[in-house]
């Protein structure tokens, strides 16, 4: 493990509190930010979230679906964060309301994902982008067949990597609301679909009176055996207790979030005694107030790094939260919460962690691709 940055030092690199505007040069002449040239792998990222609002709109109207508003500005502000809307875990939760329903249908999940994955490696040098969403919240309910929409998003990603250096991955996301019997439709399609670029299996979804991770312990088995890569959502908005409970009956290889787990000692020590690996959202816990700032995360940090806990950096879903991996990355490192070797110390945790194979034989970029505001103008 790396030592914690001494704390003149985080006080020196940007102090406590929210990040402000970004300060150049930096006292020490460097960005305390990994390099653009290096590669990342994004591990935890929903469809949902992760599609520009600008694609979304387009999708919606080539398919003729009625929107609640005619006005794009009022559109994007339905779809992303903002001070009325996801400020809470059930709030943010309700923002995939539109974009689940404008994504359901073999079109809109091909271009949906294409645009993701190939847009990663543009904005932000993600070679691996590994995406997860609920196929059944993509089928109007079965009005369109689940095959269908599951094929569609495998081209969608084979066509990203005709045209860039990517290994992306998809993992689909069982919720913890469904009747178990529709969840292991999922599972059993994950499984069908491994080796065609279906990687992992995750459960997500709001908290459920009715969920037990015991009733899916055969189910996880079986699709571990298949060579599934598993994941679980826990530790966000749940409580802490669930952590250990979902390890003990799912074995997970890594958690979505987890963050809850660093008020547990035993929790944190299950999960180093394991080597699972935490996804960790910084921006989406400070939007659904699971975490109370920067300053709650950097204890968390602390206490990951104290008990030798593996944790990797992600957005949870760029567009619907308005931040890209880089953008976490670049909070942490200006508020002086994780220094640059850091930041590629998760970034090589993260690569380490992907379900994705051969995820290490993608070349390296010959250039340093351009910033974001150049893209941003580039893509606008
Ligand atoms: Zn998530």
């Amino acid at each position: 493990m790396l030592p914690p940055p001494r704390a003149a030092e985080s006080r020196r690199r940007g102090g406590l509190g929210s990040p402000g505007p970004l300060r150049f040069p930096y006292d020490e002449g460097v960005p305390p930010v990994i390099s653009r040239r290096a590669p990342l792998t994004e591990l935890h990222c929903h469809l949902g979230g992760a599609v520009a609002p600008a694609i979304m709109w387009g999708i919606a109207h080539s398919q003729g679906i009625k929107l609640p508003t005619k006005d794009y500005w009022e559109f994007r502000e339905l779809i992303t964060v903002s001070a009325r809307h996801g400020r809470s875990f059930d709030g943010y939760l309700q923002l995939f309301h539109w974009t689940e329903l404008i994504q359901s249908s073999p079109l809109a999940v091909e271009r949906s994902v294409y645009e993701v994955v190939g847009g990663a490696y543009r904005k932000n040098n993600v070679t691996t982008c590994e995406l997860r969403f609920n196929p059944m919240k993509r089928n109007r309910g079965g009005e369109q067949d689940l095959d269908h929409i599951i094929s569609a998003a495998i081209r969608g990603m084979d066509r990203a990597m005709l045209e860039y250096p990517i290994t992306p991955g998809l993992i689909f996301c069982l919720d913890r609301a469904f009747p178990y019997a529709l969840n292991e439709i999922i599972a059993e399609k994950a499984i069908a679909y491994h080796g065609r670029g279906v990687v992992g299996i995750d459960i997500a979804g709001p908290e459920s009176p009715t969920f037990r991770p015991r009733d899916y312990r055969r189910l996880f088995d079986r699709c571990r055996r298949r060579g599934l890569g598993v994941t679980v959502h826990a530790g966000e908005a749940g409580p802490v207790e669930e952590i250990a409970e979902v390890i003990e009956q799912l074995e997970p290889s890594r958690i979505g979030h987890g963050v809850k787990a660093a008020y547990d000692p035993r929790t944190m020590a299950m999960i180093r005694e394991r080597d699972i690996v935490l996804e960790i959202c910084p921006t989406s816990n400070l939007n659904t107030r699971v975490v109370s700032g920067w300053d709650e995360f950097r204890w968390i940090f602390d206490t990951f790094r104290r008990n030798a806990v593996r944790f990797t950096i992600n957005t949870d879903g760029p567009e619907m939260l308005k931040t890209y991996i880089r953008d976490e990355l670049t909070s942490l490192g200006r508020l002086g919460i994780l220094s640059p070797e850091e930041q590629a110390q998760s970034a090589e945790w993260a690569r380490q962690a992907s379900f994705v194979e051969g995820v290490s034989d993608v070349p390296l970029p010959k250039r340093r691709p351009p910033g974001r505001s150049q893209l941003e103008r580039e893509e606008a």
